[in-house]
């Protein structure tokens, strides 16, 4: 049932290329593995694990992500991200559309760990649970607790949530000290876990937006599974992560909230392609401490961790920069 390509990549990241449908056509997939993009100053060619077109589905897509469910139900930290401009379809990959028509890979997550929990049964005991947080203006918050009061100026928010803090133990693990972990015994009971946590969070639009597309929803969840016959546990965790728009803030015509919010993003996610180039230059040192996105994403990124990174482009004309600036950025995980 779940597919074998993202085989024995322990350590290592896979990048996906998927191009959004609509819009001229600046963008060509050359073949399923590589991308070549019309420029002013001639084509250039970019070279991924798998390509997926405006015709792919989210089927598709998720077929060749599910192997990664079974290695964090296996015991691994694994880490499913998607990066991209505003409008590229992060959101659509990860969440899905709307209506959930079209669910993308967090809620096909949440099915596929509870039918290998089904299918397990008779031989494991499982346990499920899952913090949900969200990275904006560098202030980490759990989703989970809506705290009524202040609303923000320039965002409605429907209730403060709570602060959480970065935290380093003795052992040097890092943990999100103050963001609370909730239990789900379904895949439904997770899903509604997630649209409460999706409630609460920040909307604000800016000129290129939709909404909440200005800071990063962080979804964790762990899987904790006992042998029945040797009473072994295997602890793994999934992290599934949509990534605020990478796009920079001048095009967006910010104002002075905005730049704040758009220094912030560019901020981490410049930390994040330091991170990713490093492991994949497997150098000594991964800076991790100098973003919060990075810290929070730590325990998902190099040793152990599988690492899928879905770099999500616009094929229209208007976003060629925009869209060179992803393809760049993605392969400095190469
Ligand atoms: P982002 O999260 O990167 O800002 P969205 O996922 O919100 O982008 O996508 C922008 C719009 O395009 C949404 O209406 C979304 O449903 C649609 N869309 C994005 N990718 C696809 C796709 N592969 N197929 C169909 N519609 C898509
Ligand atoms: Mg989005």
């Amino acid at each position: 049932k779940y597919y074998n390509m993202v085989e024995d990549m322990k350590g290592k990241i896979r990048v996906f290329c998927r191009i959004r449908p609509g819009g001229a056509i600046v963008v060509e997939k050359t073949d399923e593995y590589s991308v070549t993009v019309e420029t002013p100053r001639g084509q250039r060619e970019f070279q991924f694990d798998k390509v997926f077109t405006a015709e792919a589905s989210q089927d598709d897509l998720f077929l060749d992500a599910s192997r990664l469910i079974q290695s964090a139900m296996d015991g691994y930290n694994v880490c499913i991200f998607a990066y991209g401009q505003t409008g590229s379809g992060k959101t659509f990959t990860m969440v899905g559309d709307k209506d959930q028509k079209n669910p993308g890979i967090m809620p096909r997550s949440f099915n596929a760990i509870f039918d290998i929990i089904q299918e397990n049964r008779a031989k494991f005991e499982f346990k499920v649970s899952a913090y949900m947080l969200e990275l904006y203006n560098d202030k980490l918050q759990d989703l989970f607790v809506s705290l009524p009061g202040e609303a923000h100026a320039q965002s409605q928010s429907h209730g403060q949530a709570r602060r959480v803090e970065i935290k380093r133990n003795r052992k040097g693990v890092v943990f999100a000290q103050g963001a609370e972990t909730k239990e789900a015994s379904s895949a439904q009971e997770l899903y509604a876990l997630f649209q409460q946590a999706c409630a609460n969070r920040h909307i604000s639009a800016t000129k290129m937006n939709v909404e909440s597309s200005r800071s990063h929803l962080l979804v964790g969840i762990m899987v904790e599974s006992k042998n029945l016959t040797n009473g072994s546990v295997c602890k793994g965790k999934l992290s599934l992560v949509d990534l605020a728009g990478s796009e920079r803030a001048a095009k967006t015509g910010a104002k002075d909230h905005q730049l704040k919010e758009a220094n912030s993003i560019n901020k981490s996610l410049s930390a994040l392609g330091d991170v990713i180039s490093a492991l994949s230059a497997e150098l000594p040192h991964v800076p991790y401490r100098n973003s919060k996105l990075t810290q929070v994403m730590q325990d998902s990124l190099g040793g152990n961790a599988k690492t899928l990174m879905i770099v999500n482009i616009s094929p229209s004309e208007c976003n060629l920069d925009e869209t060179l600036t992803s393809l760049i950025y993605a392969t400095r995980a190469k």
